[in-house]
């Protein structure tokens, strides 16, 4: 049995592969005849997936440890090399679209890879390649800062993840004060954050303006490969949140205030479900793993194969240890047809969803392994999501065996939260398309601006004394808003298709689980709206979509007694 440890990496030879690849686009230009392109698509598929191959070996072993030598030359020598790697696929994109045979290769690869391809073209151009470098240079910047958090807490130096087991502490004064210190972090770098922000902002904008756009945010768009759907669709979206879910949340909110006992719930309170607390597993990471398996083997033939496949090949890498990165992926090696999952488990809920959250992103690119095209392996964001957003509602049945009498607990808080998320996820992307449409704004007007969209999607969120959160602050921690501008909507678009999963499944196991296959088959291989056709959901963007789909979801919540939990 051959196991991740096996896997070969070998330094790809970037001259020998740049001269491989511009003979074979030239063969492309002057084919004769479509099978000629068609086999010069295979050999690009094969050596484009041998290169990200090894540039995965490479990521993945130098986050499980840093302080490998090895790994860590390597992963600089990848980070060198990646930009030369990007312009062959550019160089490649452009005679692909152009190419006299694209009917019949349409027909042959289908129209999303051409899509996609035509959307990079757009979005690209040797005249902004110092604005990029420029961008990812600050991007990095924001990175470091917030890995540079040291706070001091309860006589002991932390970083800002190290302090949520505090922020949601059963004890008032602790969560307070723990949720102070953590803000106070970002508080007393405003500047710092303020004018990373802002020259972000503004060297996108002269990005988007340099490639013909009005402003960033089409530009924003065509880069997450957005076919389908645009920022008046978004922005209608945004008003059915407001209209159909926000009352909901409200209520949800008051909720939690009670079964607190408390007469004013303030934003320090927001973390902790329980008085008793929060829903934990029962377990050790061997517990949790070995419980994922008879999960998974229950469940159906294909997810035991599959998770079978995962452990067999040793292809989870789920406890925190020296040297190893925080946070947590999922990601694929092409020439080895493996998923693979990172993570630091933490004792929290968080440990069980690894295994079906980053498990069913895993599931969704072992079914689509074999599309040939890189671009068929996973699909656009928004759908991604729902192959893990949906995997979490789909193994339910078999919460008990991780949480045991935490059961229900883990249930209504799992279910409520992925409701109240997103009013959140709503005023994110609000608030992006409010900064790019007035790349001008100042920060402080950026701040106000937020807080008064804030005041709109979550009206109850109660700040209390916090000068720093009442002024506008607390997008700082939102690394999304920074790193990759419009992607945030795509988690809520996501949860209003894994929600009608939940709803199915408790109607009819069987048929959700076909639909559930049949979306994860298709991969990357159709845009967005497509796929939601193709597993049966109803389009998120569509009048009535989320009042419809939110009904029974608030049933069931009513029909929960949460005071006894
Ligand atoms: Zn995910």
């Amino acid at each position: 049995m051959i196991r991740f440890s096996d896997y070969k990496y070998e330094r790809p030879d970037i001259e020998k592969i740049s001269k491989e690849f511009d003979n074979l686009l030239e063969k492309f230009e002057n084919a004769k005849d479509v099978e000629t392109q068609n086999e010069v698509i295979r050999q690009i598929n094969k050596l484009r997936n041998t290169i990200d191959t090894m540039g995965t070996l490479v990521n993945i072993r130098h986050s499980i440890n840093t302080e490998d030598e090895f790994y860590k030359k390597e992963q600089d020598f990848i980070d060198e090399n990646e930009p030369n790697f990007q312009n062959l696929v550019f160089k490649y994109y452009k005679v692909l679209v152009n190419s006299r045979f694209r009917k019949e290769l349409e027909g042959k690869w289908g129209s999303q890879v051409f899509n996609l391809a035509e959307l990079q073209l757009k979005s690209f151009s040797e005249e902004i390649i110092d604005d990029l470098v420029n961008e990812n240079r600050l991007t990095t910047e924001y990175d470091n800062l917030i890995a540079s958090a040291k706070i001091e807490f309860e006589g002991e130096t932390r970083n800002l993840s190290q302090m949520f087991p505090f922020i949601e502490s059963k004890d008032r004064d602790v969560r307070k004060k723990a949720y102070e210190a953590y803000t106070n972090f970002f508080e007393e770098n405003e500047s710092e954050f303020d004018r990373i922000y802002d020259e972000l902002v503004k060297v996108r904008d002269k990005m988007a303006k340099k490639l013909g756009y009005k402003n960033y945010v089409q530009f924003g768009y065509d880069r997450l490969g957005r076919t389908d759907y645009d920022s008046k669709m978004v922005a209608n979206y945004r008003k059915q949140v407001y209209e159909s879910l926000v009352p909901v949340v409200v209520e949800l909110m008051d909720r939690q205030r009670k079964r607190l006992g408390l007469d004013e719930l303030r934003y320090y309170d927001e973390p902790l479900w329980y008085l008793t607390g929060n829903a934990t597993p029962k377990g050790s990471p061997e517990w949790i793993l070995d419980n994922g398996k008879k999960m998974y083997k229950e469940l159906s033939k294909e997810t035991d194969q599959f998770f079978k496949f995962m452990v067999e090949r040793e292809l989870l890498d789920l406890v925190s240890k020296r040297g190893k990165m925080s946070g947590g992926y999922c990601t694929i090696i092409p020439d080895y047809n493996s998923p693979f999952i990172f993570s630091n488990f933490n004792g929290t809920s968080g440990d069980v969803g690894v295994l079906t959250h980053e498990a069913g992103h895993a599931f969704q690119s072992f079914m689509s392994m074999d599309y040939e095209l890189p671009e068929y392996k996973f699909p656009t964001y928004e759908a991604c999501e729902i192959h893990s957003m949906s995997m979490e509602f789909i193994t339910w049945p078999w919460m008990e065996l991780f949480f045991e009498d935490d059961v229900e607990k883990y249930k209504f808080s799992h279910l409520s939260d992925a409701i109240n998320f997103i009013p959140y996820g709503t005023t994110v992307d609000e608030f992006q398309h409010f900064i790019y449409e007035n790349p001008e704004a100042t920060p402080e007007m950026r701040k106000s601006k937020w807080r008064e969209i804030e005041k709109k999607y979550l009206p109850f969120r109660d700040y209390e004394d916090n000068d720093f959160l009442n002024r506008g602050g607390y997008w700082f921690k939102q690394g999304h808003i920074f790193q990759t501008p419009f992607y945030y909507i795509d988690y809520t678009l996501a949860q209003v298709c894994a929600f009608q999963f939940w709803i199915k499944d408790r109607e009819n196991h069987e048929k959700a689980w076909e639909d559930y296959m049949r979306l994860c088959k298709a991969g990357g291989s159709l845009p967005f709206l497509e796929l939601v056709k193709l597993g049966n959901l109803e389009n998120p963007f569509v009048d009535g979509t989320i009042s419809k789909v939110v009904k029974p979801l608030k049933e069931y919540l009513d029909s929960v007694d949460d005071s006894k939990l």
